[in-house]
Formats: C-alpha cells, sequence, structure tokens
C-alpha cells in the first residue's frame, strides 16, 4: 500500500508543482507585504539601526532563497527523471510477463489469457479453430550448430508463421519449440486447414543461418474448439491431434479425434490400474488344457493370464499384455505369474506339464533365466515340467543371443517352444538354428482348417517341414470335430482350442482333474517333449 502514495507523490512532484507553488505564493504574498510596506519598513530599520548590519542579513537571505529555489528546481528534475524511468521500467515488465522476449510473440500466460477473454465474451455456439505447432527437428538444432542457430531459428518460424497466418488470428510461442495459434473467427475449418497446409510448407523451406541451411519442419495438431468450452481441455485436445499427426509421420498435421483420444485415455487409465492390479495381484494365471490329438490325452496347459477389472470387467490380455511392455512393467508381471502358476500347478499330476508365454521384452531381461530358476526353487516346481514359449519377435533381432538364452534355459530342464509359428517372417530353416523342442501353429492358420484349403496347404507345409526337422507341433485354436479330424488326418501330435476347454482357473483345474478328465490319460511317451518324471496313468 505505501508505494502507490509514494509514486503519486513522486508524481505531484514531478510536474514542475514546486517552482509553481514558489510563484504562486510569491505572488499571492506581493501585495499584502506591498500593502504593509514591509520593504520601505525594513529599509528605515536597517538605517536606524545600521550597527545591527540588517542589511547584509537580508542579502544573506536573499542568497539563500536563490540557492533553496536552484536546489528544489535539481531536485525536481532529479524526481522527474527517476519516475520516468521507473514508467519504462514497469512498461517493459509488463511487457515481458506477455511476451515471449525472444520471438516478440504473446508467451503462454498472454495465450491463456486470450482464450479466457475470447471463452468470455463468445456468443452461444461460437466456434474458432485452434492449432498447436510443434517443430519436428528443433532438438539437434541446438546441438549441432549452437544456441544462436537455435534463436536464430526460433525468430525465423515465429515470422514465417506469422506471414502465413489471417488477420486477427492470435499466435503464441507456449513452449520451446512450440507454437500456438486461434485463428480469427472468419478462418472455418477449410480456411484453418489451407492455412495450416502453408505453414506446414513454409516451415519445410531451409533457414538460412551464417553458412548453414537448416531443415526444421513441423507437426500440426487441430481442433474445433467451441468457445465457451474450457480453454485448456481445447489446448489437451490440440496436443493430442498434434500426438496423431506426429504418429502419421513427421510434416503432416491431423484434427482432434474424440473416439482417438477416448481410447488412449481409457489406455492410460488402465495403465494406472495395472500397477495396482499387479501390486494386490488381480491379475491371475489360468491354465487352458494341452490334449494329444487322436487319444484326448491331457499332457498339460498353457498358462494365460487374467485380469478381472473391479469396475471394467475383464480385461483381455492381448489389451493389457501390450499396456504392460509398453510401461515397462511387464517383467514383473511376468514373473509374479510364473510364480502364481507354479505353486497352483506343483501338486498336479507331475507328467503335466506347463507352457508359460514370455514377452519379448521379458526375454531381453539378461537376468531371466536365473529369474526363472529361482522363481522355480522357490515353488518347489520341477523345470522338467516348465516349457517357456517365446514369439518370432523376441529372437529375430539377435540369433546368437537367443540360441545362448534359449540354451541357457534348456541346460536348467526348460523346454522352449515357438509360439505364434506362421505369423512371422522367417522360414522355418533359419529358425531350426535354434534350439527349439517345439513349435506352437498359430490359431489363424488352425481355427477352421476344416473348410479353408489355404490354411490347409499351409498347415501341412508346416508339418511336412517339422517332421522333417524333427520338431514336434502343437495346434492351437482348436474348435471343431472337424478341425480336429483335419489335424488328426496330418498326424499333427498336440492341440488345445475351445473344442476341449477355454482356460480355467487354477481352482477348477485342480477339481477337475478328479472329476472331468478322470478319463483322460497322461500317456508318457506323448506328453510335452522333456517329461522326465514318471507320469499316472490315469487322473
Ligand atoms: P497366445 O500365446 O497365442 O495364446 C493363445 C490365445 O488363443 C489365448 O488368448 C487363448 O485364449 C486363445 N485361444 C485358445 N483356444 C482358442 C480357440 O479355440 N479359439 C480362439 N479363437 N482362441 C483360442 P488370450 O488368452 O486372449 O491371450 C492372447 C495373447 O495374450 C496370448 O496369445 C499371448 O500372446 C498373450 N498372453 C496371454 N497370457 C500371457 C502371459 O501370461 N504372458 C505373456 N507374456 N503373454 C500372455
Ligand atoms: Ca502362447
Ligand atoms: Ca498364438
Amino acid at each position: 500500500m505505501a508505494l502507490p502514495s509514494k509514486s503519486k507523490f513522486l508524481k505531484f512532484l514531478s510536474h514542475r508543482t514546486i517552482p509553481i507553488l514558489f510563484f504562486v505564493s510569491a505572488l499571492v504574498t506581493w501585495p499584502v507585504l506591498a500593502e504593509m510596506e514591509l520593504f520601505e519598513e525594513f529599509y528605515k530599520l536597517s538605517r536606524e539601526y545600521e550597527d545591527w548590519d540588517l542589511d547584509e542579513f537580508a542579502l544573506l537571505i536573499v542568497n539563500l532563497s536563490v540557492a533553496l529555489f536552484a536546489s528544489v528546481v535539481f531536485q525536481g528534475s532529479k524526481i522527474r527523471r527517476i519516475s520516468h524511468q521507473r514508467e519504462a521500467e514497469r512498461r517493459r515488465a509488463e511487457r515481458n510477463a506477455c511476451h515471449d522476449p525472444l520471438t516478440g510473440l504473446n508467451n503462454r500466460r498472454a495465450f491463456g489469457d486470450a482464450l479466457g477473454a475470447i471463452s468470455r465474451q463468445a456468443k452461444d455456439g461460437e466456434t474458432r479453430v485452434m492449432a498447436v505447432i510443434d517443430l519436428d527437428r528443433f532438438k539437434p538444432v541446438n546441438d549441432l550448430f549452437g544456441h544462436a542457430a537455435g534463436d536464430a531459428t526460433l525468430v525465423a518460424v515465429a515470422q514465417r508463421l506469422h506471414d502465413t497466418m489471417g488477420g486477427q488470428s492470435i499466435l503464441a510461442r507456449i513452449g520451446g519449440d512450440e507454437f500456438s495459434v486461434i485463428f480469427d473467427t472468419s478462418c472455418d475449418p477449410g480456411v484453418a486447414e489451407r492455412l495450416v497446409r502453408k505453414m506446414l510448407l513454409a516451415l519445410e523451406e531451409a533457414i538460412e543461418f551464417e553458412d548453414h541451411h537448416i531443415f526444421i519442419g513441423c507437426s500440426i495438431g487441430l481442433v474445433k474448439w467451441g468457445c465457451k468450452n474450457a480453454p485448456d481441455e481445447a489446448l489437451r485436445q490440440a496436443d493430442k491431434a498434434l500426438y496423431a499427426a506426429k504418429e502419421k509421420g513427421k510434416g503432416q498435421f491431423a484434427w482432434y479425434d474424440a473416439e482417438l483420444d477416448k481410447k488412449s485415455q481409457e489406455r492410460a487409465e488402465i495403465e494406472a490400474d495395472l500397477r495396482l492390479a499387479i501390486l494386490n495381484s488381480e491379475i491371475q494365471p489360468w491354465f487352458q488344457p494341452i490334449i494329444q490329438i487322436g487319444t484326448n490325452k491331457l499332457v498339460g496347459f498353457e498358462v494365460l493370464a487374467r485380469w478381472t477389472h473391479a469396475t471394467r470387467g475383464s480385461i483381455p490380455p492381448d489389451v493389457f499384455i501390450e499396456i504392460a511392455e509398453d510401461s515397462g512393467q511387464i517383467s514383473k508381471l511376468g514373473y509374479a505369474l510364473l510364480q502364481k502358476a507354479c505353486v497352483a500347478a506343483r501338486n498336479w499330476d507331475a507328467a503335466l506339464n506347463v507352457s508359460f508365454n514370455i514377452s519379448p521384452y521379458q526375454f531381453h531381461d539378461p537376468r531371466l533365466v536365473h529369474r526363472i530358476a529361482d522363481i522355480l526353487a522357490d515353488s518347489a516346481f520341477s523345470a522338467n515340467r516348465l516349457t517357456i514359449e517365446v514369439t518370432e519377435s523376441a529372437i529375430i533381432h539377435d540369433f546368437t543371443a537367443a540360441r545362448d538364452k534359449l540354451m541357457a534355459l534348456k541346460d536348467i530342464g526348460i523346454s522352449v517352444a515357438l509360439d505364434d509359428f506362421g505369423t512371422g517372417y522367417s522360414s522355418l530353416a533359419s529358425l531350426r538354428k535354434l534350439p527349439f523342442d517345439r513349435i506352437k501353429i498359430d490359431r489363424s492358420f488352425v481355427t477352421d482348417i476344416a473348410r479353408e484349403p489355404q490354411n490347409q496347404r499351409i498347415v501341412s507345409g508346416i508339418m511336412a517341414l517339422a517332421n522333417g526337422l524333427d520338431l514336434a507341433v502343437t495346434a492351437e485354436g482348436i474348435e471343431t470335430v472337424d478341425d480336429l479330424a483335419f489335424l488328426q488326418a496330418l498326424d499333427c501330435p498336440l492341440g488345445q482350442g475351445y473344442l476341449f476347454d477355454k482356460a480355467l482357473p487354477a481352482e477348477q483345474v485342480a477339481w477337475f482333474l478328479d472329476s472331468k478328465w478322470s478319463d483322460l490319460c497322461v500317456d508318457p511317451n506323448l506328453t510335452e517333449q522333456s517329461h522326465a518324471t514318471a507320469p499316472k496313468q490315469a487322473l
């Protein structure tokens, strides 16, 4: 509160008020003093009492008055100068608070204020197009050419964007290499799109800096903003569209898509819930029977992850496994599931094998073999009863490393199977260099095979090659007796699919092992390859 009154005081002084006050008071007092004939009286008095030296004293007073007057004039001009300086500083600070000092554009704060103002003044149903522009190749500019080049690039970008935009549009720099535009009311989506194409072209052209040609390019996200709606939400949507534009490949623009946004929001929520789900053991291993084709003997189970979410219900593993992979949670989830599966299956018939899926990400864990060995020891589950299933994508990048890892697993007694066979690109011959015990023919070739001549040819070819290479085969996705009969005719040894059963929770398996499958035998010669333990003849 002290500051404004001080500045008022300074303003008061700075308006030449002090000298004026002096003059005014002199003019006001002059007639009074003249009437009183003060000067004559003083003259008489000084003559009368010459020895008092009153004339010298009067001279001193006149001198002091002149000095005082000069000092007041000097101080007044000094105060005036200071107040001017302060005013200029205040204006500069105000400008800096709203503008990006490098490009001179509005900054994020000013842009937010402008959005707020538009929103407040908007008529019902008014819409505007908003764009978020992100430079595609800005980061290397600073590293390659130095910060001066980076600054010059941003200035040039700001200038080109400004030159491309329509009259009343508002342009701002809202981040390091991120800009935003609210197009003027006359820009309908069609016009805005044309301007955006121009911006893309303008920023594709090289920016000259010293001897360098800097190619920057940009991606643009667009959203139609209902101006009465929250501007922050519109900015978020424009960001989503920008992300979609980048995904399409750089140098593109994309409009906000509510459907896509809903999906990505859902995905983000699932990712967050997944962390808790892993911690709280909400994801459980279920077991799908694997059967010997021809005899219907049960030889083991494939472990399939199941998550029943408290509000979303059952979430398919295809969805959450991918999210776990992308968010780096797959190893944690994988090991937790393996531990649970081993504990659940350890007391089942010793001849029953358990097949466990290892994601490519988890497969690259350098401690994979140790971790699995620890889990087996911890849960007292025999390594000979475990098969690890990996897909081609886990091994394709480094055959040698993959071979070493598969060998290390086999060295401790674990079998290894190549999952989803037929969906990848490698030939069986090249995959043969890896020590797989078994291949699993992907269900896309198996389901409905009895009615699909092309799949019949593919599966027959795979069977012939596998037999030639001495590889065991499991067909997954058997749904009908006709499919089963066809596979039996091809001498496919093992199969799994809804025809036999879907995946079941561990308790149900334990219960079924005593009842439903009591008529199924476990044949020691036909179980998955590396069963060392002598199996029971009946379950
Ligand atoms: P996958 O390894 O190919 O697993 C077989 C999938 O086929 C399972 O789908 C199974 O339920 C389904 N299936 C089995 N029989 C039939 C059938 O007769 N018809 C049809 N249409 N489908 C059948 P699910 O459980 O949805 O799993 C999908 C994929 O998720 C799995 O494919 C696997 O890649 C992954 N997955 C599941 N559990 C785990 C896990 O614990 N760890 C890892 N890393 N991946 C897992
Ligand atoms: Ca599998
Ligand atoms: Ca599969």
